[in-house]
């Protein structure tokens, strides 16, 4: 019989979230996108039928297990003055919708680069909002009760000035544990990290990547991220020491990434892959990324003090 060959192009279902920061703010240009080349990326999705939406709407199709091929998601970190300024009319021209994490506290007491209560409900009109923690603090150098203490800071005025509680929520830096997500999912059901990924119907809600867009980001090259399915990943460390990284996949190898370290190709065995770096970490946030082809898969690690 003949045999038959099915080939499943998993990223072709993925849907991405992009996360941005600053617009035309180029002192910062680790955070920064100039508007020229977000109105450019905006027109790319629009002219290839990409199908931009709010984190909700694509949350709702995750529920309900429906595809989300082709959708993209902007979601905005920090309430910049400079995206109200300079990226607002942007969504507000092409009709594009947004997902807006709110920085309480600097809205709440008038730091300089940041929205008021008044902007951020204007943005509100074309877009939804979500929260972003009240101080932005490092979470996971806080102890629970300063987590609970900083989220309810964060909701409690947040209703204070919008009148309802968002149900999502970005971690600062992107930086979380279990021990984070745990509380803050007491909180808010729909959580984004900013770990490299796509995803897909089948992807937690309360663990979603996201792509960062800065600089000369090419979105056409980030289209093109997809899911690496890793069964039984493993990643053993002694306390800031990485010792082994191991698991399952459907490849004859795979390339994996620690921050400092870069990239090593790793072949499998039975699909089974196992790498021993043995490496201490050098910073306080590190990725490490199993790589195929285009598919990834992000995790993030946090130094232990
Ligand atoms: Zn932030």
């Amino acid at each position: 019989m003949k045999k038959l060959i099915l080939f499943f192009p998993f990223f072709l279902f993925a849907a991405h979230i992009f996360v941005l920061h600053r617009v035309d703010d180029f002192r910062y240009p680790s955070t920064n996108i100039s508007s020229k080349l977000l109105e450019k990326d905006i027109k790319y999705l629009l002219k290839h039928h990409y199908k931009i939406v709010k984190l909700s709407t694509l949350v709702k199709r995750i529920e309900n297990n429906e595809s989300v091929k082709n959708y993209v998601v902007f979601t905005i970190d920090d309430t910049f003055k400079s995206f109200y300024k300079n990226g607002l009319p942007i969504f507000i021209k092409y009709k594009v919708p947004f997902t807006l994490f709110v920085y309480v506290q600097a809205t709440d007491e008038h730091y300089g680069d940041y929205m008021t209560w008044k902007q951020v409900k204007n943005a509100a009109k074309y877009g939804e909002l979500g929260i972003h923690s009240w101080a932005h603090p490092h979470l996971a150098m806080l102890s629970n009760k300063q987590i609970i203490k900083d989220t309810q800071k964060a909701i409690n005025i947040f209703k204070k000035n919008m009148g309802y509680v968002p149900n999502m929520y970005a971690y600062p830096y992107g930086e979380y544990n279990k021990r984070v997500k745990k509380i803050i999912n007491k909180f808010f059901k729909i959580i984004c990290n900013q770990n490299v990924g796509a995803v897909n119907k089948y992807s937690p809600i309360n663990d979603l990547d996201r792509i960062a867009i800065t600089g000369n980001v090419n979105i056409a090259q980030k289209l093109k991220i997809g899911i690496l399915n890793v069964d039984n990943l493993k990643i053993k460390r002694e306390k800031n020491t990485i010792k082994e990284i191991s698991g399952k996949v459907k490849y004859p190898y795979v390339f994996i990434y620690i921050t400092t370290l870069g990239w090593k190709k790793v072949k499998t065995k039975n699909g089974y892959f196992d790498y021993k770096p043995n490496f201490t970490l050098k910073k306080y946030r590190n990725r490490v990324i199993i790589r195929y082809n285009n598919k990834l898969k992000t995790t993030l690690i946090l130094k232990e003090e």
